[in-house]
């Protein structure tokens, strides 16, 4: 049985209690972010953590983001908290920041995939933040089945995981819509290993250049690092095929596209900042930001309009605009058509 509480509305304490207490019993709850909604389980539980993993699907060897609501949690969980950290810390949490940390004897490997470090962030969020301190240090990947599209809705929870959790806090949209930047500050340089809801030239602001893990922009390749980068990721059941290139090429290219699949008898789908002919259509918005919170939704959605095909407009690498790349090529497995 699963337990719907809404708050769309806003924070609700007795709601708060009634999540906190599952969390503790060893239970799981979803719950809303500021990035994306997370699957949640009480951190330093094996038992509790391992059901996260049954519960998506999701590979042993992907580590969890640890959630704290307080800069001391961190020192419960991280081994040492160099410079780099406390610095970003203190200019960006609460907020879409995960820093990777060499952890404590007390984080189980469970949660980080047999790793011997540790992720962890403070969301920006007053549910999650209610729910951690009313709890513990909550360990949660984002709240869908392993390889779809990340929920920014609770529907999209609910879609997934309805009768297979104990709990999910609908908090309405997410404000961000892609998932936390997350950086590795474990070894000799700061290394960026998966571009998110922080842009990485804020991050650069302050700690100078980071370098870019080879498989940010790669293939799907084995890495000893990140485990969760080898996996494919954001896919809907439709084929997703992402259009790059110059602004007044794409535009023909996608309508070229359209035509060439529909003439093959395929339903299209197409996702873009402007509008398009197509058998389904779902704008972006305009602004990066736009795209960004709109993205996920955008593939779950025409997903349920039954298409076979989704065509979707590629857009700037800059600011949040890197994120919703990493994610838009992955969702399409690599299928990159140059305009
Ligand atoms: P998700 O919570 O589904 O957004 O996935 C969390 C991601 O954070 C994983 O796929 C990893 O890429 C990254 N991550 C979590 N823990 C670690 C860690 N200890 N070392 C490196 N990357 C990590
Ligand atoms: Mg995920």
């Amino acid at each position: 049985m699963t337990v719907v509480i809404n708050m769309r509305d806003g924070l609700d304490e007795r709601g708060i209690r009634i999540a906190a207490r599952f969390i503790l019993g060893g239970r799981l709850v979803a719950f809303p972010t500021e990035t994306v909604y997370g699957l949640g389980a009480d951190a330093l539980n094996e038992n509790a953590v391992r059901r996260i993993f049954e519960a998506k699907g999701r590979p042993a060897d992907n580590p969890l983001i640890v959630h704290i609501a307080e800069f001391d949690d961190l020192k419960k969980l991280a081994e040492e908290v160099p410079r780099e950290a406390k610095l970003l810390a203190e200019r960006f949490w609460p907020g879409p920041l995960t820093m990777v940390l060499p952890k404590r004897g007390e984080v189980p490997y469970v949660t980080t995939g047999g790793l011997d470090t540790v992720a962890v962030r403070m969301p920006a969020h007053p549910i999650a933040l209610a729910l951690i301190k009313a709890s513990t240090p909550i360990a949660a990947p984002s709240a869908n089945i392993s390889g779809k599209p990340s929920p920014t809705l609770a529907e999209h929870v609910i879609d997934d995981f309805y009768g297979r959790i104990e709990c999910i806090i609908d908090g309405g949209e997410t404000k961000i819509g892609v998932e936390s930047t997350v950086i590795d500050l474990s070894s000799e340089r700061p290394t960026l290993l998966r571009p998110g809801g922080l842009p990485l030239e804020e991050i650069e602001k302050v700690i100078g250049e980071v370098e870019i893990h080879p498989a940010v922009r790669g293939k799907l390749v084995d890495v000893a690092r990140s485990p969760g980068m080898k996996y494919r990721h954001y896919s809907p059941s439709a084929q997703v095929i992402v259009v790059e290139g110059k602004r007044e090429n794409v535009k023909g290219k996608i309508a070229e596209l359209v035509e060439v699949y529909r003439s093959k008898g395929l339903r299209v789908g197409v996702m873009a900042t402007e509008e398009y002919e197509a058998d389904e259509f779902f704008h972006l918005g305009k602004t990066e930001e736009e795209v960004a919170r709109n993205l996920f939704r955008a593939l779950r959605e025409l997903d349920k309009r039954g298409v076979d095909v989704i065509i979707a407009e590629g857009i700037e690498e800059r600011g949040l605009g890197f994120a919703v790349m990493n994610r838009l090529r992955k969702a399409a497995g690599y299928r990159i058509v140059w305009a």
